[in-house]
């Protein structure tokens, strides 16, 4: 059994108070190999930000659990080598769809969990969320929950459709839970094809596929009903277009890959949501530079060679959705 405190990581708590008063959002940002984890807390430390480093079932799998925890321990010791003396760093499991999982993330030193029941009846969502809750608050763990479904594909978690979080539930959900922060659903959605084309229009010059708006209706809804509670918006990649073309040009086929414009989280960022998920972009970001780089470079073959401009064009992304879009920049301490 290990503390996240033992670590030098925190829970989300002061973080998300803070968030809110302030009229921004802490990043979240999925991690399964070295370079994303060095790219996210280079990122961080020069534009003296929180973070959240998180970590799903799949990467688990992928990267094992015990080397991604270390991956989070070392983590704040570079932050530290790298200037930042007191980094705030959060170690969350992202999607947990047991209470064993999530019992399993806080006795390895996570400081924060997700218990995603929105696919259960509601009874039993509450009934699991509520067990997870009441285990990790023993330990200081800070946990997120989940009401409503997210349309998209995340690893082991796809939903066809989504159902967007009902306002008259969530007070009820809040209280019987105890959780620390609510994940809902106001039309955000997993993945790098977040719409199909027929939900969206074309932009007549460009050609390019507008998603519909977010339903900023439904948030305030649950921001009048729960006031100053956190809530996170899942699935909220941009889908950056530079990188998908970029991905096209160099061999790939992305055709009609679509996200959550940033003006859109920019707006959700002043809000009470005050941790906005960001995985996609990571992912193209990392392939655009490797696949270009590689094109152009067809006799390299040393993975630090491709890898260093993909853990670049990473940071790059990283820093502009701090400071341009979510407003986490010089917010330590
Ligand atoms: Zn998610």
């Amino acid at each position: 059994m290990v503390n996240y405190k033992d670590l030098g990581l925190v829970n989300t708590r002061e973080m998300f108070k803070k968030a809110i008063a302030g009229g921004y959002a802490i990043p979240a940002f999925n991690f399964n190999t070295m370079e994303q984890m060095q790219a996210i807390v280079q990122a961080a430390v020069e534009t003296k930000s929180p973070v959240i480093m998180q970590v799903s079932k799949g990467a688990r799998n992928y990267a094992n659990a015990t080397i991604l925890r270390y991956m989070a321990e070392g983590a704040v010791a570079y932050a530290k080598e790298l200037g930042c003396e007191k980094p705030e760093i959060v170690l969350h499991l992202d999607h947990g769809d047991s209470f064993e999982l999530c019992k399993d993330c806080i006795d390895m030193g996570f400081s924060s969990v997700m218990y995603d029941g929105s696919s259960l009846p509601y009874e039993e969502n509450i009934k699991i969320s509520r067990q997870v809750v009441e285990y990790a608050h023993k330990y200081d763990v800070t946990v997120e929950c989940e009401l409503g479904v997210l349309a998209g594909v995340e690893d082991e978690v796809a939903s066809e459709v989504s159902h967007y979080t009902k306002p008259e539930e969530v007070i009820d959900f809040a209280t019987r839970t105890g959780c620390d922060s609510l994940a809902i659903s106001i039309g955000t959605s997993h993945g790098a094809y977040k719409f199909k084309p027929e939900q969206c229009t074309r932009d007549p010059k460009t050609g390019k596929l507008v998603p519909p708006p977010l339903a900023f209706d439904v948030l305030a809804e649950i921001e009048k009903k729960l006031p100053g509670f956190p809530i996170v918006l899942h699935g909220s990649s941009s889908v950056p277009q530079e990188e998908v073309d970029t991905i096209n040009q160099y061999g790939g086929k992305l055709p009609d890959a679509v996200g959550i414009p940033e003006e859109q989280l920019r707006k959700a960022a002043k809000s009470a949501v005050c941790k906005i998920n960001i995985d996609s972009d990571s992912r193209l970001a990392m392939t655009a530079a490797i696949r270009k780089y590689l094109a152009e470079h067809p006799d390299h073959f040393d993975p630090r060679q491709y890898l260093k401009p993909a853990r670049e064009n990473m940071k790059k992304m990283y820093i502009h959705k701090i400071v341009d879009v979510l407003g986490s920049d010089n917010k330590l301490g």
